[in-house]
Parts: C-alpha cells; sequence; structure tokens
C-alpha cells in the first residue's frame, strides 16, 4: 500500500454496549449511550414499517439510482434528481466527494477540531490536508478563504460542527461563498441542520445557482433517527453530483434505507418533535453544566461538549455508572468530553453520573 495509507489513523470504534457492561460488571439494560449523537426518540415508526414492508423484496438489488427517495428529496426541496447524489451514510458522501476531487499533489481545508472524516478522506486519497487553527473552537472562515492554496481543490466545513457544536451564520458562509475561488468544491456539511432554531435556520440549497462549486451534505442518521441504516445524500450542481456518480458503487444504498428514508421525509411530526426533545435536553443538560461550573460550548446541535480536565479519569468513572459519552481528544481536545443530548431521563442519569464522577 501507499505510504499514505500507512500514515493513515482509523476511525476509532465504539465498544459494542454487551462487552462495555461486562468490562464494568454492570447490568446491559441499566446503560445509557450518549456518545454518538443519535436519535433518543428512535426512527419515526412509518419510516420503520416502510423498513419491515421493503424486506419482502429483499432478494432484489435495490434501485441503484435511488428514484423514488431522490423524488422525495425533490419534492421537499425544490431540486432535480440529476443534483442529488445518494451515500451510505453521509461519510460516503463526503467520500465519494473526496474520490471525485482528490489525488496526490492535491490538497483540501478543513478546521481544527472538525469532523474526523475530512482528514481521513483526504488521507485515503494521498491528497494533503491543510488544517486551520479554530476560532472560539469554531470555523474560522476567513482564515479558511485564506488557506486555500492553488492545489487546493476541495474545502470541508460543517455547520453545526462535531465534536464543538459550533455554528456559523447563513450570511457568513455566503461570504465565504463569494471568496472560495469557484474552481474549488465547498463541502458544506449540515448533519445536524435539522436541530438549528428558527433564527439561525437558513437556506443554503437557494445558494446553489450562484455557487455551482457547492455541495450540501446531509443525513438521514441524526434528527431522522436512522443512523444504523446509512442513508444521506448530497446536493449540488449536476456536474458535480455526476463527477460523484462515477465513482460511487452502483448500489451503494441498500433497498432497506432506501424505503426508510422516503417514508421518513414525508413524517414531519415526527421531526419537529425530535427537534423539540433536543432543544429541551440541551437547556437541561446545559443547566446541570452551570450549576456545576463547568465549561461548555454552545452547541447548535444535539450535543454539547465541556471541558472537565482529566477527561479520561471522568469518562471512566461516568463508564462505571452505565453512562456512556464520547472523550474527544482525538479531536486535540484532550480535556473536553461531549454528550448527545438523550430523553430527560437519559440526561438525568448523564447529570447524576457526571456530579458523583466530579465529586
Ligand atoms: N458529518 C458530521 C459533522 C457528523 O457528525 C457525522 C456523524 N458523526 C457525519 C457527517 C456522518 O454521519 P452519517 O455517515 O451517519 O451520515
Amino acid at each position: 500500500a501507499p505510504d499514505y495509507i500507512h500514515a493513515i489513523t482509523p476511525y476509532p470504534p465504539g465498544k459494542p454496549i454487551g462487552e462495555l457492561a461486562r468490562e464494568m460488571g454492570i447490568p446491559e439494560a441499566s446503560i445509557v449511550k450518549l456518545a454518538s449523537n443519535e436519535n433518543p426518540l428512535g426512527m419515526s415508526v412509518r419510516a420503520k414499517e416502510a423498513a419491515v414492508a421493503a424486506l419482502v423484496d429483499i432478494e432484489r438489488y435495490p434501485d441503484g439510482n435511488g428514484f423514488e427517495l431522490k423524488a422525495a428529496l425533490c419534492a421537499r426541496f425544490g431540486v432535480q434528481p440529476d443534483q442529488i447524489v445518494l451515500g451510505n451514510g453521509s461519510n460516503d458522501v463526503l467520500e465519494l466527494a473526496a474520490h471525485a476531487y482528490l489525488a496526490p499533489g492535491s490538497s483540501a481545508v478543513f478546521s481544527r477540531h472538525a469532523f474526523a472524516v475530512y482528514p481521513l478522506a483526504t488521507n485515503a486519497m494521498g491528497a494533503r490536508g491543510i488544517e486551520v487553527p479554530a476560532r472560539a473552537y469554531g470555523h474560522d472562515l476567513a482564515a479558511m478563504a485564506a488557506a486555500v492554496a492553488t492545489d487546493t481543490r476541495i474545502v470541508f466545513i460543517a455547520n453545526p460542527n462535531n465534536p464543538t457544536g459550533t455554528f456559523v451564520d447563513g450570511s457568513e458562509l455566503e461570504a465565504f461563498l463569494a471568496r472560495v475561488p469557484s474552481d474549488v468544491l465547498v463541502v458544506l456539511d449540515e448533519a445536524y441542520t435539522e436541530y438549528l432554531s428558527e433564527q439561525q435556520r437558513y437556506d443554503s440549497l437557494s445558494w446553489l445557482p450562484r455557487f455551482p462549486n457547492l455541495l450540501v451534505s446531509r443525513t438521514m442518521s441524526k434528527a431522522y433517527g436512522m443512523a444504523g441504516l446509512r442513508v444521506g445524500y448530497g446536493i449540488g450542481h449536476p456536474d458535480v453530483v455526476d463527477l460523484m456518480n462515477r465513482v460511487r458503487q452502483p448500489f451503494n444504498v441498500n433497498s432497506v434505507a432506501l424505503a426508510a428514508a422516503t417514508a421518513a421525509l414525508a413524517d414531519e411530526e415526527f421531526l419537529a418533535r425530535s427537534a423539540d426533545v433536543n432543544r429541551r435536553g440541551m437547556a437541561q443538560i446545559t443547566e446541570a453544566l452551570a450549576e456545576l461550573a463547568l465549561e461548555w460550548i454552545p452547541s447548535a446541535g444535539n450535543f454539547v461538549t465541556f471541558r472537565v480536565g482529566n477527561a479520561a479519569a471522568v469518562n471512566l468513572a461516568l463508564l462505571k455508572q452505565g453512562v456512556i459519552v464520547r472523550p474527544i481528544g482525538g479531536y486535540g481536545m484532550p480535556e473536553w468530553l461531549r454528550v448527545s443530548i438523550g430523553l430527560p431521563e437519559e440526561n438525568a442519569r448523564f447529570i447524576t453520573a457526571l456530579r458523583q464522577a466530579l465529586a
């Protein structure tokens, strides 16, 4: 394998809950997992029914073009099918962009403390990653625009960002797009966009006619509660989408996932409930963090990152009480932990365990 493959540090997998329970000597059912920014409501019942119904034809290959899901996305967002590329999770979408645009001798720009898949996908293509220092743990868009080099082919931006939850508003993103050369693809990763408040919301898709180098990436894993099924989508100019489809595996999204995602898009009530549960849970958890006099980063996502100092020790103390959160030392934040927002009782379990861990 090329040296640049040997140089990659793999994405660290989480431990299965069963194994963790055995290790900690606690019952599996008592474990609260708030580690992967999943939806504590599960997924829409209508989507689940569609998933089960799709099993009837499971011996058939999926529709490699995702006709029905694309039609649902077109109806929802006012775009055309040739503007959509489907992914096996939005990680796949990010990787397809890297495959289509990066090669040895090119570079990609991303922020410090940004989502781990950007450097991974960049390095896997033998391209150079240009990591731009963060501003208040979030994207410094001016510095990122200035960091674009002559060999830069992609800029990755997560809004809101994971693991910091930071958010830049739409007008700043628009100004950024106007500054970036038109032959550089700007991948705007909106994995958590459904959690934005009314005031934060912006319409990135309306920028596409002016910025054909914009690719908006979204996922069904978070607010739609379908992380295990793996569905994401990218929306961009047909020429961008065409390049990505050239390197896409023919059947990258399975038939159960396609059916579930199509049904999930129609269940607006579920989406609204997910955002509502998140908003309340965020208040519940940040109030407790304030009481404990901990520093945290205001988050626009379904998780919040807070500073504990010795994160390894606090994490272990939480694990012993059956609460799983995410240490983010790998993101260059060794003193911080990230907790996903759960149901009220799960949040309460986390808060009690944290209080105990810090006592
Ligand atoms: N982008 C961001 C910013 C994320 O946090 C995640 C999930 N951790 C993803 C993309 C990928 O999620 P998925 O592949 O499940 O769509």
